[in-house]
Formats: structure tokens, sequence, C-alpha cells
């Protein structure tokens, strides 16, 4: 682990630690694409198709522009403009992904009566958060972090509305692999391997997501017809 770096600056981590924040991301874009394959081939309609397209990308988006950006960052961090490219295209996966990690409940669950408006608002969040990403990038790190908390955490409420419970638990459990691993991410140069323990958290989060929508979405069958 090197030292600690002042909140302006970007820390460095050794060649131990850029191996496992590649390693620890890349490992999961092939289970990625096969996972999202296996929820398009148990769909029953093409709502189920449209979820499961838009949900295996984002899955898969963003453990590959994270493996992409740590890959430059430890191979041609001396590229400082095209470095921060990949960075800038991994705060905008995360967005995304976090829209998409929503939108299987959102389209294929019956909502309440104004709550069914964030099936579409939650992808409005993303654009608003990747363009803010895109020309802000960096200079508010506490104001992205409170951007991705705010909209991990707002459609958790609509979540809440849902007629049918069956995945509330899963869902809130992996939300606190998610918040729990923050505690990681806020930590380079205070715990050796932070940055690679949070993608861990991020996978194990992102794995009982999977899991709750496989089962509870695909697996159970035709689900209720909804108002969409
Ligand atoms: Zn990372």
């Amino acid at each position: 682990m090197n030292c600690r770096v002042p909140a302006n600056k970007r820390y460095q981590p050794t060649e131990y630690e850029h191996a496992a924040n590649c390693a620890t991301h890349a490992i999961w874009i092939l289970p990625s694409m096969v996972g999202g394959s296996v929820l398009y081939f148990l769909s029953v309609d093409k709502w189920h198709r449209v979820a499961a397209l838009l949900y295996g990308s984002g899955l898969t988006g963003l453990f590959l522009t994270s493996t992409l950006f740590h890959t430059a960052a430890w191979k041609i961090s001396h590229l400082r403009k095209v470095e921060e490219r990949f960075h800038k295209c991994d705060r905008m996966a995360i967005y995304f992904f976090i829209a998409a990690s929503y939108s299987p409940w959102l389209m294929l669950r019956e909502l309440g009566p104004w709550t069914y408006h964030m099936r579409w608002l939650i992808w409005v969040m993303a654009c608003v958060g990747s363009t803010y990403v895109f020309f802000f990038h960096e200079r508010n790190k506490l104001g992205e972090l409170l951007g991705y908390v705010t909209m991990g955490a707002v459609p958790a409420l609509v979540i809440l509305s849902m007629v049918d419970r069956a995945g509330v638990c899963e869902l809130a459990l992996g939300g606190v692999f998610y918040a729990v691993g923050v505690a990681f991410f806020k930590s380079d140069g205070l715990v050796p391997f932070a940055h690679a323990i949070w993608h861990l958290f991020v996978a194990v989060g992102a794995g009982i997501h999977y899991y709750a929508i496989w089962r509870y979405l695909y697996l159970a069958g035709p689900q209720p017809q909804t108002s969409r």
C-alpha cells in the first residue's frame, strides 16, 4: 500500500493493487454476459426481453468499463488524457448500471399509481449524472459520491411500493453490500487493497441483485399483467 493523498489528488496504487483492481472486475465480465443471456432466454414476453437486455448490458458494461479504466490506470497512466477518458467512462457506466439494476423491477412489477414514472425517470437521472461527469469530472468528488448514493437510494423507495414484495429482502441485502463497500472506496491509503475490496463488495451486491431478478422476475414464470 502507498501513502494516503490529499482529497484533491488521486491515490497511486502499488503494482499489486493495480493488478487486484483489474482482476476483481475482469472476472465478472463473462459471467455478466452469460447471466444477461440466461434472463433473455427465460423471458416470457417482450418486456422481459427488453429488461433482460437493459440489465445484462448495464451489468456487463459496468465490469467492462471498470476493467478497461483500471488497466489504463495501471499500464498507460503516462497518457493522462486517455486515462482520464477511461475514468469518465467508468464513472458514467455506474449511473447506467444503477438504472439498469432497477429496470427489471420497475418494468416487470406492479407499482403504485405515481411511482411507475420512475421507470423512465431513472434513465433521465442516469443521463443527468453522466452529463455532469462528462463536464465536471473530479471537480467535486463528494458531490459525485452523493449523486451515486441518491440515485441508488431514491428508486428504492419506489420499490417499497411494489404490490408483490417478493425479492425486497434480497434487494435490501445487496444495497447493504454497496453501502458498506463505499467505506472501502473512501479508504485508499488506509486499508491495503481498499479499492479491490470495494470492487468485491460491488460484485457481491450485484450478484445478490442478479439472483433476486433471476428468481423472482424470470424463474417465477409469467407475472401478473402490469399497467405498462
Ligand atoms: Zn474501480
